[in-house]
């Protein structure tokens, strides 16, 4: 199973294979995951969520950003997010990785266009949630979020709990509503914890953590086991049920989602948009090689239902 999860975290690095992958654009299976092409299907599927009382964080989906228009086309489609978003009152905000609005070019440029986008969100009051990629991006990220948060605080970031450095940044930063995930990325083991029990624990601890510290936290994991002892310990410590979230990925886990909302509890779901579906893809398949089963039934389905079988 390591072989198979490190293969498919190699092949979701693959900027080539990438190019490729967008031409054809996400076939049927895939778009189960992914929310739409265009703002028009997002807008249906992002309404069809709240409607069940599930707000939702929208990815403009983007990777591979290396080029100075690339970064501004990004930049400019995230900000039409965000009008749609106040526009049509939709019960959301954005994601966004620093790395697609330019910071592969220049912290500078990716600096300039985060600002620009917070200006935006600011005004029709949206929230932005930075999310965090591989541990070689982490310094340069953090330092733009240090930049930023002086002049703004309408956004917030991401804690990978695979990392052993996020007891600190978890600290510097109780200020801030911050997103607690596991980690999507295979990070060395001088940096990072291996097993996932030891993630599990870290996990638990962080979480925990922010909870007590009052800020907004987002419980970003689709794992029952560590959900249920998160319940157990928000009802034992009497936290404000408006003081947290369960976030899960569009697609995954529908019943547990419905399951907590009917619980009293608020759920958001990460909804990836656009045509560039291939790395957020595969680090999927990475994370838990049994998706790939649920693509393959999702695809039969849809072609049964094609076929009128
Ligand atoms: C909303 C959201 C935002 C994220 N943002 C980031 C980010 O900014 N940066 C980052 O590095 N990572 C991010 N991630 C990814 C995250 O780091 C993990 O890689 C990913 O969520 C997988 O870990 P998990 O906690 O869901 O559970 P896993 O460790 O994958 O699974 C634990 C257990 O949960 C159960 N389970 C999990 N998935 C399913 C399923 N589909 N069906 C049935 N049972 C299941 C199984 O029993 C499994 O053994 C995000 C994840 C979410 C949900």
């Amino acid at each position: 199973m390591t072989v198979i999860k490190s293969c498919l975290f190699s092949l979701s690095q693959n900027s080539n294979i990438n190019k490729i992958a967008n031409k054809m654009g996400p076939k049927i299976g895939i778009r189960s995951f992914i929310a739409g092409t265009n703002l028009s299907e997002l807008e249906t599927n992002v309404s069809h969520l709240n409607e069940n009382n599930i707000a939702v964080t929208i990815d403009n989906l983007g990777e591979f950003v290396y080029f100075e228009d690339e970064a501004r086309k990004a930049t400019t489609n995230i900000i039409k997010v965000i009008e749609k978003i106040n526009e049509k009152n939709l019960n959301g905000h954005i994601s966004l990785k620093l790395t697609q609005i330019g910071l592969d070019i220049s912290l500078e440029l990716c600096e300039k266009h985060l600002i620009e986008i917070l200006q935006c969100a600011y005004e029709s009051k949206v929230f932005i949630n930075i999310d965090m990629e591989d541990y070689q991006h982490l310094d340069s990220s953090w330092q733009i979020i240090r930049a930023c948060k002086s002049q703004y605080s309408n956004f917030g970031t991401v804690i990978q709990a695979a990392l052993f450095r996020t007891d600190k940044d978890i600290n510097c930063n109780k200020d801030m509503r911050l997103r607690i995930v596991k980690g999507a990325y295979k990070e060395n083991s001088n940096v990072a914890f291996q097993s996932s029990k030891d993630i599990d624990k870290h996990y638990l601890k962080l979480c925990k953590a922010h909870l007590m510290n009052g800020k907004f936290t987002s419980i970003a994991t689709h794992d029952h086991n560590i959900i249920n002892e998160l319940i157990k310990y928000i009802e034992d410590n009497r936290i404000d049920k408006n003081k947290f979230e369960f976030q899960m990925l569009y697609g995954f886990r529908t019943n547990l989602q419905e399951s907590l909302v009917k619980q009293g509890f608020q759920v958001c779901v990460y909804m990836p948009y656009g045509k560039d579906w291939y790395g957020y893809f595969m680090r999927r398949l990475a994370e838990r090689p049994q998706n790939i089963n649920l693509v393959i039934k999702q695809s039969l389905s849809k072609l049964f239902i094609k076929a009128n079988v």
